[in-house]
């Protein structure tokens, strides 16, 4: 227990790098989009543009079963004025309805009442 601790192998003449200077570890300018200390924890209040609605599914609560495709007014609430078919994230459509939206939608549109997204251009 007296022996000092040997470098895993033996007495090899390596020579501790001391020679070699130039590359450190270390990068001067921390750069990168981080500022340290930011604004501090906002929270989670406040990022939201829209404001809540209550999500529920129109039809469901309707009751329609059966969305007509000629019922331009009802579709229209569902497609954005791109013409694209708004996500059930945000009109809170559930996953039926919004099937049966979503075929309505298309349907209306080869009858020219609603249009095709991303139409021209
Ligand atoms: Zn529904």
């Amino acid at each position: 227990m007296a022996e000092e601790t040997r470098t895993s192998s033996g007495p090899a003449g390596e020579a501790p790098a001391s020679s070699s200077e130039g590359h450190g570890g270390h990068r001067p300018g921390p750069r990168g989009p981080r500022p340290a200390g930011g604004p501090g924890g906002a929270g989670r209040e406040g990022g939201r543009k829209y404001f809540r609605r209550k999500k529920v599914c129109k039809f469901c609560v309707e009751k329609i079963e059966n969305i007509n495709y000629k019922d331009v007014r009802l579709l229209a609430q569902f497609v954005a004025e791109s013409g694209k078919i708004v996500p059930r994230r945000l009109t809170g459509v559930c996953t039926p309805h919004q099937r049966r939206l979503s075929s309505a939608i298309k349907q209306a549109r080869n009858i020219a009442l609603l249009p095709f997204a991303g139409r021209a251009m």
